[in-house]
């Protein structure tokens, strides 16, 4: 892991560059802001530790230039300044965190290795499937025993909130507000007619159906023995 600090002052800088050596990672060390500015925009950081007050370019305007250059390497600021808007400006102009001089080392080091932490890719889920159904998230495309199947915008949001809660009974309100965004009348039958419509699709030319009513409650998605 390799972490950028930008400090000017002399003490705090070898300080921080000697504890988070210590501490196994790989340390840059930049005195003032530009060449803090110039080394984050051009070389490869896992975590910048950004000092705010440098005397040449400050540490505010750093962040906003990497964010603006979609720069999203995590940025924790250290402040002098225990001021709630300073905090606030900070963590608007895109940093990740931030430390009030002085702080302990060990503090420090946890929140660097929080942020490192935060910053793994998450094993993105890309398909969600159950018997023979698949849908593929980032192209939102649904097959069923590998063959097509069209569904509207909608249809597809109301099939992904099933499958992902696959054998819960979701209420027809609680799929009113993840799918249409609102809450709907509880004699509306618009949630019916949607699901009518993704049966039509999904499940009437398939075995096993996936989609359930369970009366009086909702509708489940699950694989169930006969229905
Ligand atoms: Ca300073």
């Amino acid at each position: 892991m390799r972490l950028l600090v930008i400090e000017d002052e002399t003490k705090t800088g070898d300080y921080l560059h000697k504890g988070l050596t210590e501490a196994g990672f790989q340390v840059d060390l930049a005195r003032n802001g530009l060449d803090g500015h110039h080394l984050a925009m051009t070389e490869t950081f896992d975590l910048v530790v950004l000092d705010v007050m440098l005397p040449d370019v400050d540490g505010w305007r750093i962040v906003k230039s990497l964010r603006e250059a979609n720069q999203t390497t995590p940025v924790l600021f250290l402040t002098a300044r225990d001021s709630v808007d300073d905090r606030v400006k900070g963590l608007e102009l895109g940093a990740d965190d931030y430390l009030v001089k002085p702080f302990a080392f060990a503090e420090l080091l946890a929140r660097v290795r929080t942020l490192l932490r935060r910053g793994l890719p998450a094993a993105a889920v890309e398909h969600l499937e159950i018997a023979d159904l698949v849908l593929d998230l980032p192209r939102r495309r649904v097959t069923r025993s590998g063959k097509r199947i069209n569904l509207t915008n909608r249809e597809f949001s109301l099939l992904e909130l099933l499958v992902r809660r696959q054998g819960e009974v979701l209420p027809r309100s609680l799929i009113a507000s993840q799918v249409w965004d609102m809450n709907f009348d509880s004699d509306t039958n618009v949630i019916d007619v949607a699901i009518r419509r993704l049966r039509m699709k999904i499940d009437e030319p398939y075995h096993p159906k996936l989609i359930h009513t369970v009366r009086g409650m909702g509708y489940q998605l699950d694989v169930m023995s006969e229905d």
